[in-house]
C-alpha cells in the first residue's frame, strides 16, 4: 500500500553507489527533507501511524534528530538525542553495535524522563538494524517502554527487523 508520504520518497530520493565505502549503496534522504511538502507528509504519517503510543520520541545522530524534532513538536511529546559516543556530559548509558559499514558506539543520558515512559525511537533508515536494536537496548536500560519504532525507509534485504524487538516498527518505504 503506498501513501503520499512514500510517493514523496519514491521520487525525491538519491541514491549514490560505492558510497561512504565500495559496495554500500547509499540511501540520501536529505532531498526528501529539503522538499517541504515531502517532509511535512514523513512526519504526519509517523505522528498518525504511532497516535497516542508515546510519551516521548528518541532521534537517532544525526538524521534521526530532524524527525524527532518534528514528530515532538507535532504530537506533544518530549524529544531525547541518541548521541554517538563521546559526545553527551554527564552520566550516560552507552551501546557499542555493528554497522553496515564498521561499529559506531551510542550514548543516552540517564535521568531525562520519568520511569516508564513510552519512546517511539525514529531514524531515517533501517539497514541491518544494529542502529535501533543499540538505541531499543538504551531505552530499555534507562527504565523507560520501548512502544514504536519510525523510520522512513527500510532496506529489507538487510533483514535488519529481525533484530528488533516485539515493539511495532513502521517504515513509510520499504524498498
Ligand atoms: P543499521 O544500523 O545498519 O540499520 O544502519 C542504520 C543507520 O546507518 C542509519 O542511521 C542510517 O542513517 C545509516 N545507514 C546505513 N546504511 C545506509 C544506507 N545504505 N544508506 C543510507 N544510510 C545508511
Amino acid at each position: 500500500m503506498t501513501s503520499p508520504a512514500a510517493d514523496y520518497v519514491h521520487s525525491l530520493l538519491a541514491s549514490y553507489p560505492d558510497f561512504p565505502q565500495a559496495g554500500i549503496l547509499f540511501r540520501d534522504l536529505n532531498p526528501v527533507f529539503a522538499h517541504a511538502k515531502a517532509f511535512r507528509s514523513i512526519v504526519d504519517e509517523l505522528v498518525g501511524t504511532h497516535v497516542g503510543q508515546f510519551d516521548a520520541v528518541a532521534g537517532i545522530e544525526a538524521r534521526g534528530f530532524l524527525l524527532a524534532a518534528a514528530v515532538g513538536y507535532a504530537a506533544d511529546a518530549a524529544v531525547l538525542a541518541v548521541r554517538k559516543g563521546g559526545k553527551l556530559p554527564g552520566p550516560v548509558l552507552t551501546e557499542e553495535y555493528d554497522l553496515e559499514y564498521g561499529s559506531a558506539r551510542l550514548e543516552l543520558e540517564v535521568g531525562q524522563l520519568p520511569p516508564d515512559s513510552r519512546v517511539l525511537v525514529l531514524d531515517d533508515v533501517l539497514a541491518t538494524g544494529g542502529t535501533i536494536a543499540a538505541t531499543s537496548r538504551l531505552i530499555e536500560r534507562a527504565g523507560y517502554q520501548l512502544t514504536g519504532v519510525g523510520v522512513v525507509l527500510e532496506l529489507t534485504a538487510l533483514q535488519g527487523r529481525a533484530r528488533l524487538g516485539a515493539a511495532p516498527v513502521h517504515a513509510i518505504v520499504a524498498a
